[in-house]
């Protein structure tokens, strides 16, 4: 497991006009990390990759590389080298000359430059591809040109915005799987922006999910899944339910919440303080709750669980996914679960539960604010 650090990230921000798009930053990258910037559209992660790059400047704040001070170091003095979603490959060069492109600039020996582009190309499986233009090459052939040519000059930092954009499901899924292995083989470290959370999963040692211009969670993909800070995080990531309630009792290890739907239990390890009466957020993954059909009204009254009618049902990749809505409102929530189930039909009354350990509280420090 890497443990040194790369890259720091002191305190960035950045204006464009009166707008604050980044807003004090703070990252620390470790060497041979594959962490990835997950947001929606304009949180500010491009404008991350490129203070980075040297390709923009903070209004304040400082970037640290390989514990030097670069932030007002020009790109091509970085050790970082940027891969686009457009490719930005030169069109009139053939493979080979975009790839040695930055080693010509650098003025390397030619015998140098023609072994790296070999090696470059030999990485991305393009080794027979050198004398061919960019048109004429598929889409997924020239974006492992433009990362021969990130690569060629072995950078400390490779920066990847969103590099698999305009690719097919089925491409992008293999570049996936390509992409891991080639930064796990070379060991270099990637800053990878992408918009699709199960990209952002498979991928990354680490993510750090933005918002607005600030890190709002950065954890392993694990963590942010499992574990998610706060309602942002868990609906961004996984596509989590978020269900509001009030808090009945605090147990040692569990808290009844009551919702106008019934009662829930959710997993409390003490921290935050609750209390009866206050308001709680809990977020349960669609995948962990039970159905039940309700056959009778009031069946199920004294037990924990809440009760929902369904809205909708769609059948994708072996997966039942349910549309519902609690009784007396909230947000609408979703349930999933392998394979038909005749019993569950729209309009159909259900109860739903869930293990305690499933149901987690997020929001604790909005909550409190919002308390006091
Ligand atoms: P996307 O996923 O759509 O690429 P992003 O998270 O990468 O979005 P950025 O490209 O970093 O977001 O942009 C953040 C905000 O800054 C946006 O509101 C954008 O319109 C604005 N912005 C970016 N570059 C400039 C610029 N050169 N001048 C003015 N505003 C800019």
């Amino acid at each position: 497991m890497p443990s040194e650090e790369l890259l720091r990230l002191e305190g960035i921000t950045k204006r464009f006009g009166s707008v604050e798009v980044l807003r004090g930053l703070d990252l620390s990258v470790l060497k041979g990390e594959f962490i990835t910037l997950l947001g929606p559209s304009g949180c500010g992660k491009t404008t991350t990759l490129r203070i980075i790059a040297g390709l923009e400047e903070p209004d304040a704040g400082r970037v640290f590389l390989a514990g030097q001070d670069v932030t007002g170091l020009a790109p091509h003095r970085r050790d970082v080298n940027m891969v686009f979603q457009n490719y930005a490959l030169f069109p009139h060069m053939s493979v080979e000359q975009n790839i040695a492109y930055s080693l010509k600039l650098k003025k390397k020996p030619r015998a140098e430059i023609r072994e790296a582009v070999k090696g470059a190309l030999a990485l991305v499986q393009l080794s027979d591809y050198e004398k061919r233009r960019p048109r004429e090459l598929s889409g997924g052939q020239r974006q492992r040109v433009a990362l021969a040519r990130a690569l060629v000059s072995r950078p400390k930092v490779l920066l990847l915005d969103e590099p698999l954009g305009a690719l097919d499901l089925q491409l992008r899924r293999r570049m996936q799987v390509e992409l891991k292995g080639l930064q796990r083989r070379l060991g270099i470290t990637f800053i990878y922006i992408t918009h699709d959370q199960e990209e952002a999963l498979t991928m990354s040692d680490r993510i750090a999910v933005m918002r607005g211009g600030r890190f709002e969670q950065t954890g392993s993909s694990e963590c942010v899944y499992e574990r998610p800070e706060t309602s942002y995080v868990a609906r961004f990531v996984g596509g989590a339910n978020v269900i509001e309630g009030g808090v009945l009792s605090v147990e040692e290890n569990s808290v009844l919440f009551e919702h106008a739907a019934g009662r829930g239990r959710a997993s409390y390890s003490g921290a935050g303080n609750l209390c009866p009466g206050q308001r709680v957020t809990v977020v349960i993954r669609g995948e962990n709750l039970e159905l039940s059909a309700a056959a009778a009204s009031g069946e199920f009254s004294a037990a924990e669980g809440l009760s929902a009618v369904i809205t909708g049902r769609s059948f994708a990749g072996g997966q039942l996914r349910i549309t519902l809505a609690l009784k007396g409102g909230g947000e609408e929530i979703s349930a999933s679960r392998a394979g038909f189930d005749s019993l569950l039909q729209n309009g159909g009354e259900v109860f739903i539960t869930w293990k305690s350990e499933h149901a987690i509280i997020v929001d604790q420090t909005k909550n409190n604010r919002e308390e006091t």
